[in-house]
């Protein structure tokens, strides 16, 4: 008896979720081990037309289903690369989408819906179909051949064994029927035709069937030579999708093809199918997924399309492909151009490469541009998922890309149901209106509430609200926009106030020098100043920063690691509304009294902007002695 190996405790965990799957699709499972062959066979493919092995024709590739109903197995073979102990050990013995359980331990009461559905579960999928699993392999280049078993949770068995060819044969023995769940369907020929027609249609090698034979048949044929020699079918058209005319092929087509190469569960957003011919040669199948992939704003998250040369694939993820700041459209490239032997580090400086990324680039963006131009919806989707990355891509990009992006940003404004784009704000400009006006803040409405809002508003000027972390930071680079400038209301303003209030302005700093001299030394370091102003109508205080950096861009600074380090402090201007009558009321006030209503009027400038009161006691004591 060979010795019985453990699955690592992940891989158990999902076998778990497998076995006991309440999952109403377990027929993915075909689609699944068919893909891992037609991987296995693009492996061997490639890696031997890389090292110049010869007689090893394309039309000799194939994937092979068998079954067997009396013993109830299902088998599915494939002459690809194979695997050898090692391999089988490793592949099948420990789970390579541990991604996939990390996001499940998450979602405690979640379903294995979730799990397999947005994943994918690759080889262990069979378990929601099959009680005992055979795999028997045999590497490309080795003459020895290897059986790995397995009944599931228990751990698996690996042994070796003998197999004549090259290549890996999987054998199902599917669960007993149930009540609630027919597995002798996958025994039955017409079932599987529908599902490989179903799944893996594009699945460039033949798929092939042995004919099952019929029984009245068999009865006749009884003693005859040709007895077991059964028919053999192609199940497959083997025609990739992205090779067919757009005409050719229906909506429900791409969307299934999609979903079953991304493994994602949502249909995709748009779906771009572009091809040149002449200087560059090539054909391309390009998605806008409607969600992002789990991953998407972290680390872990690969970019890049899957790249084809003539039909053989030759990278899952080719990242020269795809700018960053469109990392998240996924697709296929297949190009008659390239060499099968290009390495990694080619394919970066290919000319070919580079001048299709670039086709690309534009086909994007023009399909992103018609989006916001013709389905403003659907923009709007896709916006909320993933235009951070178009913010980030050109904030990182010092503002390269600024064409190719500038227009495809858009936020919320404060007289708009809608985001907006900078030329839509610019378009409905007044006259009277010099700059570009944005302020900081979760929602249009909270930044209406801003008391430098309301002369804005009174005015009839919008005002964009940016909400991201990034944006602040984006727009001071951006800096104008058609040659208006970008300005955040908080920041002093000189084009607001007309010839009458400049003087009033003026007067008011001269007379009452020593009452704004009081209140900065009162606030003890707090404000670099106190000054006048007209802008404000119902509130009597607001604070602004300096020409430096802004009180939310210092916020989101200092919540970045290592940032006490190095300090990055904004201004902070105290304005104080002179046509409120707190002001008139100051005028009669001096010493610690003074002193109280200037912290209190400062805290209350922090808390409409947002921030936080900096020392609560201290500012409730200064209410207390202010009651009394
Ligand atoms: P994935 O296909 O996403 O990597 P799977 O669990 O389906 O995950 O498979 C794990 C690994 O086992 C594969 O990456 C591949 O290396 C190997 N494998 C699976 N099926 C085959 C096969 N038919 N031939 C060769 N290798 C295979």
């Amino acid at each position: 008896m060979p010795e019985k190996k453990q699955f690592q405790a992940e891989s158990r965990r999902m076998l778990e979720l497998m076995i006991h799957s309440i999952y109403t699709h377990k027929e993915i499972f075909l689609r699944e081990l068919i893909s891992n062959a037609s991987d296995a066979i693009d492996k061997r493919y490639y890696l031997a037309l890389q090292s110049g092995e010869t007689g090893l024709a394309r039309e000799e590739f194939a994937i092979g289903l068998a079954v067997d109903r009396e013993a109830r197995t299902l088998t599915i073979r494939d002459n690809g690369c194979g695997m050898d102990a090692a391999e089988l050990e490793s592949n099948l013995g420990i789970i390579a989408r541990s991604g996939s359980l990390d996001f499940k331990s998450t979602l405690d009461d979640a379903s294995d819906v979730d799990v397999i559905g947005q994943f994918g579960v690759g080889f262990y999928s069979a378990f929601m179909v099959a009680d005992e699993i055979t795999v028997r392999s045999r590497k490309a280049g080795s003459e020895e051949a290897y059986e790995w078993y397995s009944q599931g949770i228990e751990g698996f068995t690996l042994e070796k064994c003998e197999k004549n060819d090259v290549g890996t044969e999987i054998t199902l023995k599917l669960k007993d029927d149930t009540d609630d769940e027919h597995y002798g369907r996958f025994l039955e020929e017409y079932g599987i035709k529908e599902l490989v027609k179903r799944y893996s249609d594009y699945i460039r090698y033949p798929i092939r069937m042995a004919k099952a034979i019929e029984e009245d048949e068999e009865e006749a044929d009884e003693g005859e030579a040709t007895e077991d020699i059964p028919e053999i079918e192609t199940l497959n058209s083997m025609s990739p999708i992205w090779r067919r005319g757009k005409s050719e092929v229906t909506e429900d087509e791409y969307a299934r093809f999609y979903k079953d190469t991304f493994r994602d569960m949502e249909p995709p957003l748009r779906v771009m199918h572009a091809s040149a011919e002449g200087a560059v040669d090539y054909r391309a199948l390009l998605f806008l997924p409607a969600k992002a992939p789990y991953n998407y704003y972290s680390k872990d998250f690969e970019k890049g399309l899957k790249l084809y040369a003539s039909g053989v694939m030759i990278m899952e993820h080719c990242k020269d492909l795809l700018p960053d700041c469109f990392s998240f459209v996924r697709g296929v490239v297949d190009s008659q151009d390239l060499s099968l032997n290009i390495s990694r580090e080619m394919l970066q400086q290919d000319r070919q490469v580079a001048a299709i990324a670039r086709h690309l680039e534009k086909k994007i963006k023009s399909e992103l541009k018609s989006l916001l131009e013709e389905d403003r919806e659907a923009y709007n989707s896709f916006y909320r998922t993933f235009g951070l990355n178009l913010k980030y891509a050109l904030y990182a990009g010092f503002g390269m890309q600024r064409e190719l992006l500038l227009d495809l940003l858009q936020y919320p404004s404060t007289t708009q149901e809608n985001p907006v784009t900078f030329s839509e704000y610019i378009s409905r400009m007044p006259e009277a209106q010099k700059h570009i006006y944005y302020a900081t803040g979760e929602s249009a409405a909270q930044i209406q509430r801003l008391p430098q809002c309301e002369r804005l508003t009174d005015m009839g000027f919008e005002v964009l609200c940016l909400a991201d972390d990034i944006d602040e930071f984006l727009c001071k680079m951006l800096w104008q926009v058609e040659e208006k400038e970008l300005r955040s209301i908080s920041e002093a303003d000189e084009a607001l106030e007309n010839e009458e209030e400049k003087q009033a302005l003026e007067k008011e700093r001269e007379e009452r020098k020593k009452l704004f001299e009081a209140l900065v030394k009162a606030l003890d370091g707090k404000v670099s100043n106190v000054v006048p102003t007209t802008r404000l109508k119902s509130h009597p205080v607001c604070l602004t920063s300096g020409a430096g950096i802004s009180l939310e861009m210092e916020r989101v600074l200092q919540s970045q690691p290592g940032a006490e380090e190095l300090p990055m402090k904004a201004e902070r201007v105290l304005e104080l509304n002179i046509n409120h009558p707190i002001y008139a009321k100051l005028q009669a006030l001096e010493g610690d009294t003074l002193g109280d209503y200037a912290s209190l009027l400062y805290n209350q400038a922090l808390l409409i902007e947002g921030f936080p009161v900096e020392d609560p006691v201290a500012f409730s004591n200064a209410i207390c002695r202010l009651m009394v």
